[in-house]
Parts: structure tokens; sequence; C-alpha cells
């Protein structure tokens, strides 16, 4: 038996790769967890609605995770990049950008969602400060202030209600068309919701907090937080470079279990679902480490040099 061949290959150490590898520790498997470190609520200071963790720093998140994690000595963490994958269900070779190679029989993509550039200027000086991406990761903390929200169409329709159970004082901002029919205009009307549809000049803050939002036709909005639609891209191409089905809005099309179209390959977390939330991730994760570890028991079965020593 080849003694570095790792059963799992974790590509991504956020909430969902890490649950994996806790899951996978346990149940003795040879995994590494690759992580390049960069989480997508890097960004912020607080998680928040992770029972038990309510609040904590995404940092703090992740030490606590590896902490209980090490008490599994065949889980390795690796601080590197994968930059490519080849090979075959049962042996894939996996190359990093510092030059490491590793051998596993599955893939697990942990990889998550990352932000495309924010176009909008002032927008990054508070982003993860008072301008959030997710009501109910960080609508608690914006309750019953004065907010914009800033989004368009279809999405606009789903978060002008639903913000509206956090704060009944805020204002739309479409920076520019609204994308809305006549009824959904009035629909927001009835709800006396203002809306702008300038585009936005730019966003005013102090340490952090916004201010204001200044529109390019004059108008001045005070407010004192934002919500905004972000434009997401899968988190590596990977994915996608070994043939990956890829979802209309950019993740991994995946099974109930997790299963890509590619045979040993599978995914969890942002980077599999829409429902962008770490505890969300970390239970993916879990599961999915489940079936992985089911799918390998099953093909060791009666195969002499894989049973446990
Ligand atoms: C501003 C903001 C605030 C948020 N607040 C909350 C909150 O309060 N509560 C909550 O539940 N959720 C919150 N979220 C969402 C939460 O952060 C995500 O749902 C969660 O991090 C997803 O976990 P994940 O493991 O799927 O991906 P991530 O945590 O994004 O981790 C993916 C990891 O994969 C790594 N990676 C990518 N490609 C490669 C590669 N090729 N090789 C090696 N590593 C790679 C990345 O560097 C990263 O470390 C927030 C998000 C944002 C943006």
């Amino acid at each position: 038996m080849d003694k570095k061949l790792l059963d799992v290959a974790i590509i991504g150490g956020g909430p969902a790769g890490l649950n994996a590898a806790l899951v996978l520790g346990r149940a003795r498997k040879k995994v590494a967890v690759i992580d390049a470190g960069r989480p997508r609520n890097a960004v912020t200071s607080e998680v928040h609605g992770f029972l038990t963790r309510d609040g904590i720093s995404p940092s703090e998140f992740r030490r606590i995770a590896k902490g209980e994690i090490s008490a599994y000595p065949s889980v390795s963490f690796v601080a590197d990049t994968a930059v490519s994958i080849m090979g075959t269900d049962g042996r894939f070779q996996i190359e990093t950008e510092q030059g490491q190679s590793f051998t596993s029989k599955k893939i697990l993509f942990t990889v998550g969602m990352k932000d495309q550039p924010l176009s909008i200027p002032g927008l990054a000086e508070v982003y993860g400060k008072s301008a959030f991406v997710c009501p109910y990761c960080d609508g608690w903390e914006l309750r019953d202030q004065p907010l914009v929200i800033i989004t368009k169409g279809a999405m606009l329709m789903h978060f002008a209600p639903l913000i509206s159970g956090w704060t009944k004082h805020f204002t739309i901002c479409t920076n520019g068309p609204d994308e809305l029919t006549d009824a959904e205009r009035e629909e927001l009307l009835l709800n006396q919701v203002p809306l702008f549809d300038s585009p936005i000049r730019r966003i005013d803050s102090s340490d952090g907090i916004v201010r204001q939002v200044v529109l390019k036709d004059g108008t001045i909005v005070p407010c004192t937080g934002i919500f905004f639609k972000p434009n997401l891209i899968i988190g590596s191409d990977l994915p996608q470079t070994i043939g990956c089905e890829i979802t209309e809005w950019g993740g991994i099309v995946v099974d109930e279990f997790g299963k890509t179209n590619i045979p040993g390959v599978y995914s969890a977390g942002d980077a599999a679902s829409q429902m962008h939330q770490a505890i969300a991730a970390a239970s993916r994760g879990a599961l999915v480490a489940a079936v992985i570890n089911g799918n390998l028991n099953t093909e060791a079965w009666g195969k002499k040099d894989d049973r446990i020593k």
C-alpha cells in the first residue's frame, strides 16, 4: 500500500472543510486540508448565528477548530494553494503553488465563494464593518437603524420584505435602472419604501461606519448601515478546470450527498450551496465527509491492504 496516499484531499479550510476534516479524522481517514487562508468573511470581525460561537471572530473560530481537529493525528494542515489536479477516482495528483505534491483517493472542494472587486467608491471601507450581505448574519446588529439597500430587480423584491423584519427605516438605491415592473414599484410605494435609481457617486463613512450614500443626481441618503448584493465568483477555478459542472450562479453542481459529476470528487459549503452561512457550510461539510467515508469504507471492504491495522 502507498503509505503517502491520502484518503481525502480537502481543498479549502473554512467551516465546510474544517468540519469535514473533523468527521474524517474521527473516522481514521488520512486527510490533508490544503488552505490558502483567504476566507470570504475575513473582512468581518464577528461570526453570528453559529450556536455556541455567536459573535466569535473568524480567526478565533479557525484557531479553535484546528485545535480540536489536531486531536486526530491522521489529519494534516497545509497552508498553500492547490493549483492543479490530475488523475481519476482512487488516485488524484494535487500540485500546489509552493511546489508540494499530494496523491489522494478522493477530492473534496470546500473552496467557498469570493467577492468580485467592489465597484462603488467607499464600499470597501465599510464592507464587513457597517455594510453587509446577509441579514441573518448581521441584521440583528443593524436592527431599527436607518439603512440603505443596494440591489435591483428580483433580488430587490426578495430583499425588501426580508430586511423589513429588522428595520422599517430603509431606503433602496438601485445604482442605475431598477429593473422592476410597474406592479413591483407600486408594491414598494404601498410599503412606503423610498427608491432612488440614480447611480451611486460614493459612500461616505467614518472609521468603517457609513454616514451617507451620495448619488450622482445630488441626492444624499443618510444612513448607518448598508445591505447589498455582492457579485460572487467561486473561490477557485480548479473545479471547473477538472470538468466539474457549474451552476448558473457560478457554484459547483452537486447531488444531495455532495457528489459532483466527476467520480471521486465532492463539494460542500458556499461553493456548492446558495445558503451562505458558516453553520450551513459546516453542516454540509460534516454530511459530505460522512458520505465520502462511507464510500471509502465500502470500496475498501474485503481489500486486505486497506483494512485498519
Ligand atoms: C461580510 C460577511 C459577513 C459574514 N457573516 C457571517 C455571519 O455572521 N454568520 C455566518 O454564519 N456566516 C457569515 N458569512 C458567510 C460565511 O462567511 C460563509 O458562509 C462561510 O465562510 C462559508 O464557508 P466555506 O467553508 O464554504 O468557505 P470559506 O469560509 O470562504 O473558506 C474557503 C477557503 O478555501 C480556500 N481556497 C479557495 N481556493 C483554494 C485553493 N485552490 N487551494 C487552497 N485553498 C483554497 C480559501 O482561501 C478559503 O480559506 C459572512 C460572509 C461575509 C462576506
